[in-house]
């Protein structure tokens, strides 16, 4: 099965931020401007340095500035939790990024099907946000937790012919879909050359895993009921 593109990560647009782009064999970061700046002022072929979560990575120079609707990232499963979210405090963009983890298209219209709340990710961050406080002192903390709730999202794996739109459903609404865990399934990783991501069928999580529902418990957020919980 494969992670169905754009699934989970797409959001609307930004304007720049003073972030740029990363990139490591893990996936892809969020880099403070200077940094890359002087990463690539040091040495054009190679800028080495570190992103927002500590990661050392090379600067993705012809990228440009980073921002949320970058095209690079819109359905990149692999990025980084921690760089966003350092991203989204930093700027100010907490909303955005609360609505950047929405699901939509075909991924809420399986979510609607097999989860009681489709919206499970973005709630619990929102009371995450709400419960420990946007406190300039205590960003590490709060960028801890929401990271973690992220990379336990729920993502959409759909048969390789349905995410390919090859299959034979007049209009594919992603009925043979399955929702698993990307942090807690087997992803292939560099080896698989063109299938790098692919979850591994011996260790294919199904989501929301016990993190998820855990964290939501912990925050308030009623996952059988939604409408029992605060939103
Ligand atoms: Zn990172
Ligand atoms: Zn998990
Ligand atoms: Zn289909």
């Amino acid at each position: 099965m494969n992670a169905a593109a754009g699934s989970d990560w797409s959001g609307p647009g930004t304007e720049a931020s003073a972030f740029m782009i990363g990139v490591d064999a893990a996936g892809r970061h969020v880099v403070p401007a200077a940094d890359a700046l002087l990463a690539i002022a040091t040495s054009e072929q190679h800028p080495i340095t570190g992103a927002a979560c500590g990661a050392r990575v090379i600067v993705a120079r012809k990228w440009g500035q980073y921002h949320r609707n970058h095209p690079v990232l819109k359905s990149d499963d692999r990025l980084c939790p921690t760089c966003v979210w350092s991203a989204a405090l930093a700027t100010g963009r907490l909303e955005q990024e609360l609505d950047a983890l929405r699901p939509r298209d075909i991924t809420l219209q399986v979510m609607v099907q097999l989860l009681p709340d489709p919206q499970i990710l973005p709630r619990l961050c929102r009371s995450i946000i709400d419960q420990l406080g946007v406190d300039e002192q205590d960003h590490p903390r709060l960028i801890e937790v929401l990271a973690h709730a992220t990379a336990h999202r729920p993502v959409l794996l759909l048969p390789e012919e349905c995410g390919d739109g090859e299959c034979d459903h007049q209009r594919c609404t992603g009925t043979d879909g399955v929702l698993a865990c990307p942090a807690c399934s087997l992803l292939a990783g560099g080896w698989a050359g063109e299938w790098e991501g692919q979850y591994q069928p011996e260790c294919t999580i199904a989501a929301p895993c016990q993190v998820l529902t855990t964290l939501a418990a912990s925050y308030g957020i009623n996952v059988t009921d939604p409408a029992d919980s605060h939103a």
